[in-house]
């Protein structure tokens, strides 16, 4: 998934960066409020992690324009603020989580899975699809409960896939999820991922609309016992 992090504290900035690009995120990080205003103007996020106290215009501010331009993406403030009326202010305007710094790199982790799986609409926290497992935590697959091995960004392009299930996704929008600003983007890229998932998972699983994108195919069978 494409993280955007707008934190101005380069140490902090820094380790949660490390973090979730650990956990398998493409992460582009800002440090100001109007830089991030700016990118989301143009730019696609699967979800933001946004800090109040910005150098320029305060994260409330930020967060209050961008649910004004009708976007969805889910929003995290992370923040030293930690009164009862802060986190009130925060949720009500607009945000879908609020984590109180000091925090710990795993909850934050789990509260974006979490964030993730419910902007898809899912409740449980591992993606079945057909003979498919998915475990976003684990970073693992199953195929009829056999674990296959995957890249990262073989299981980030399946992971976004699924979660986008009966929607085209673009290769642009797939890079989106897979690219940092900093990572090189390579030619091809997509299509060679897509071409070992088909050798790894089944060439029916994903489906190539022509001039549009890629689509997971829709499930045919389900899984012949339920994974433990
Ligand atoms: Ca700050």
């Amino acid at each position: 998934m494409r993280i955007l992090l707008v934190e101005d504290d380069p140490q902090l900035g820094d380790g949660i960066c490390v973090g979730l690009k650990q956990a398998g995120h493409a992460v582009d990080w800002l440090e100001s409020g109007r830089a991030a205003l700016h990118t989301l103007a143009t730019e696609l996020f699967d979800l933001m992690i946004l800090d109040l106290g910005l150098p320029d215009i305060d994260g409330i501010s930020v967060l209050k324009e961008i649910r004004r331009d009708g976007k969805s993406l889910p929003v995290l403030i992370l923040t030293a603020r930690d009164t009862v009326m802060d986190k009130v202010e925060g949720l009500d305007s607009g945000a879908d989580d609020y984590l109180v710094k000091p925090f710990d790199l795993d909850e934050l982790c789990a509260r974006v899975r979490a964030l993730i799986r419910r902007q898809a609409g899912r409740s449980s926290a591992l993606i079945q699809h057909g003979n498919i497992t998915l475990d976003p935590a684990g970073h693992t697959v199953l195929l009829d409960n056999q674990a296959i091995p995957l890249s990262a960004r073989e299981f980030n392009i399946l992971h976004t896939l699924l979660e986008n299930s009966g929607r085209v996704l673009s290769r642009e929008r797939l890079e989106e999820s897979l690219y940092g600003w900093d990572d090189p983007l390579e030619s091809n890229a997509t299509e060679v991922h897509i071409h070992h998932l088909r050798k790894k998972l089944g060439k029916k699983l994903i489906v190539t609309v022509r001039g549009v994108g890629y689509m997971i195919a829709k499930a045919t069978h389900q899984p012949s016992t339920t994974p433990s």
